[in-house]
Formats: C-alpha cells, sequence, structure tokens
C-alpha cells in the first residue's frame, strides 16, 4: 500500500486547550477517507495542521513525501485544501476566481486559460465563467471553491464539511465528483458530521475523539463468521429461474432470494466474485446490481465509539 498522508505523534494545542494528543496515523495513497468524530475532536485542527496552516507543538506531517512542518510551500503544490468556512471574492467573476487560485498554485500563465477552462469543465462550471461568484447559490460557490482547490490537479484534497448547507441534488453531485477525483487517482480527506453521505464514496474510516485516533481502518465487505461475503444482486425483470440457479451453485447461501433480487453469503475471493457474476450473465440473467454490501458507516462508527467507551470506562 503506498501511502500519501503520514502522521506521527502529532500534537497540537490552542492556548489551555490541547486539540490533538499524540496523533499518529496513515492514509493510503488513491483512498478517500472519511473523517468523522464528534464536534471538538480536532478534524478542522488536524486538516490545518496537513495543510501547513498550523504549527504543531510536537510530531511530524508527511504527504507524497515531503516534509509539511520543514516544505510547507512544495507542499502546496501537492495539496489542495477547502476549509469549512471558505471565502470567495465575491466580486470576481468565476473565471477570474479559478485564475486567481491557479497563479496563487503557481501555474504557469500560459498553462492558466486551459486549467481554467478544465476545471470549469469538470465541475460543470462552463456556463458560470463570467457570473460574479457572490451572485451564485451556494452549491455553485462550494463547486468554486472546489475548483479553486484542485485547479492544479493536486494530489490530496482535504475537504472539511464540503456538504454543509448543500440540498440534496448538490450533495448527490458531490459525491460524484470525489468518486470522479478519486478515480483521476486523487486522495481525498473529507470531513462530514452526516455519515451515510461519507458512506456514498469513502474507501476508509478516521475517527476522532477528544483529540485522539478512535479507529483507522480500510471499510470492507461485512465478513460473515464462516468468512463469507454478503453479495446483493439485482435484476433488470423477474426471472424465474433465479433461486433455483443460485441453490445450485458452489460457494452460495441465499439469505434471501426472489426472482429479481437476490442477497447472498458467498465464499471466494474477488476473482471469484468476478467468475459468479461472468456465469450469470452468461446463464442469461439480466444482472443490473452486483455488489458487496458495504459495512454501514454509521454503525460502525458508533461501534467503535461503544468499545471505546467501554474500554474507558473498563480502566482502572
Ligand atoms: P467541529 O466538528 O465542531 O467542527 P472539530 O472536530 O473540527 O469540531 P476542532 O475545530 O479541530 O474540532 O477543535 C478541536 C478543539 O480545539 C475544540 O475543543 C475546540 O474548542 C478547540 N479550538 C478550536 N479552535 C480553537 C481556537 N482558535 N482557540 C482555542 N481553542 C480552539
Amino acid at each position: 500500500m503506498d501511502i500519501m498522508i503520514k502522521i506521527s505523534g502529532l500534537t497540537f494545542d490552542y492556548p489551555g486547550r490541547r486539540a490533538l494528543d499524540d496523533v499518529s496515523l496513515e492514509v493510503a495513497a488513491g483512498s478517500v477517507t472519511a473523517l468523522v468524530g464528534p464536534n471538538g475532536a480536532g478534524k478542522t485542527t488536524l486538516m490545518r495542521c496537513i495543510a501547513g496552516l498550523e504549527t504543531p507543538l510536537a510530531g511530524s506531517i508527511e504527504v507524497a513525501g515531503m516534509d509539511v512542518i520543514e516544505q510547507p510551500r512544495a507542499v502546496h503544490r501537492s495539496m489542495g485544501y477547502l476549509s469549512d468556512f471558505f471565502g470567495l471574492y465575491q466580486e470576481l467573476s468565476v473565471a477570474r476566481c479559478l485564475e486567481y487560485a491557479a497563479a496563487s498554485q503557481g501555474l504557469p500563465d500560459a498553462a492558466i486559460p486551459q486549467a481554467i477552462r478544465d476545471t470549469a469543465h469538470q465541475l460543470q462550471l462552463t456556463d458560470r465563467l463570467s457570473q460574479a461568484s457572490g451572485s451564485l447559490s451556494r452549491g455553485l460557490r462550494q463547486r468554486v471553491a472546489i475548483g479553486q482547490a484542485i485547479i492544479h490537479r493536486p494530489k490530496v484534497l482535504l475537504l472539511d464539511e464540503p456538504a454543509s448547507g448543500l440540498d440534496p441534488e448538490a450533495r448527490s453531485q458531490l459525491a460524484a465528483l470525489f468518486r470522479q477525483l478519486q478515480a483521476g487517482g486523487m486522495t481525498l480527506l473529507v470531513s462530514s458530521h452526516i455519515l451515510a453521505e461519507l458512506d456514498e464514496y469513502s474507501t476508509h474510516l478516521l475517527a476522532l475523539r477528544d483529540g485522539r485516533v478512535l479507529e483507522s481502518r480500510a471499510l470492507q465487505g461485512v465478513a460473515q463468521t464462516d468468512g463469507a461475503r454478503i453479495l446483493r444482486l439485482q435484476l433488470a425483470a423477474p426471472d424465474a429461474r433465479l433461486a433455483d440457479w443460485l441453490h445450485a451453485r458452489p460457494g452460495v447461501v441465499c439469505r434471501n432470494v426472489d426472482s429479481g433480487f437476490a442477497e447472498i453469503n458467498f465464499q471466494g475471493d474477488a476473482n471469484a466474485q468476478a467468475a459468479l457474476l461472468a456465469a450469470l450473465v452468461q446463464a442469461g440473467f439480466a444482472v443490473t446490481g452486483f455488489a458487496e454490501h458495504k459495512e454501514n458507516l454509521q454503525q460502525s462508527y458508533l461501534r467503535s465509539v461503544a468499545a471505546h467507551l467501554e474500554s474507558v470506562e473498563s480502566a482502572p
């Protein structure tokens, strides 16, 4: 696993308040990490430290192999950061906002017009380029701010509560954008209180509480006690053969099956899953959905909080 962010022993104090307490963690390259935790857990402080905007009391932070404290400017070239209370220059057009961000990220003048076009296209802002940013809706302003954060094609994007205040349609567009950025190779660290939303696109969970790491791990499919994975499959139209076909298939135990949908326990790795899907298609089933049932982020997070509280209570 390639590591994009590596933090060791990070401690940060505000006057009279320890916000991060000996935090050590790694963020895998190409992952989308959901940064979660209650109010005051230290999420914003952690992001600001990673972005080189705060100087910690102790510890080290590396991004893309560079030391953030030693080489903040070099690291900024590889990083985009959207703060929870971002500001835009209200009077500037969207194009000017993007141009300003591109220039301040050190893009050569000759490369800026193309970077503006590409970023506007990716964020579906092309028809808004001449509009003043202050006249846009909140959802569009959010997209301009993300555009400013990614115009220099960073390797890492840090987003602090990017979906707050957005309507469901804008949130879903944002989720699609994050998946697209990840598919393009970017590593994302996204904080939010809305776990259901993070669930849609996160590959990893990083939970903070009282300035400490509560849990840091990959989100995987739900393993059953016998090691089987839960798979869900959906057909375009009911097919009466489905239950019998699945029952006869080695490695498959049906949990819940009707003619158009099935939830099964499946013994087998990713290749075996691919072979099962191929066999279904070959047998003439019109499969429209085939996916491992992922752990629910909210349940998983609440379970780690409960385990933490139990361990605190049972400590001598
Ligand atoms: P939220 O979910 O509410 O945004 P958070 O997890 O992002 O919270 P931080 O904003 O990082 O948490 O704050 C961590 C702790 O540091 C909190 O107890 C907070 O009150 C404190 N804190 C944050 N900023 C300052 C500051 N400028 N001065 C003093 N204390 C601060």
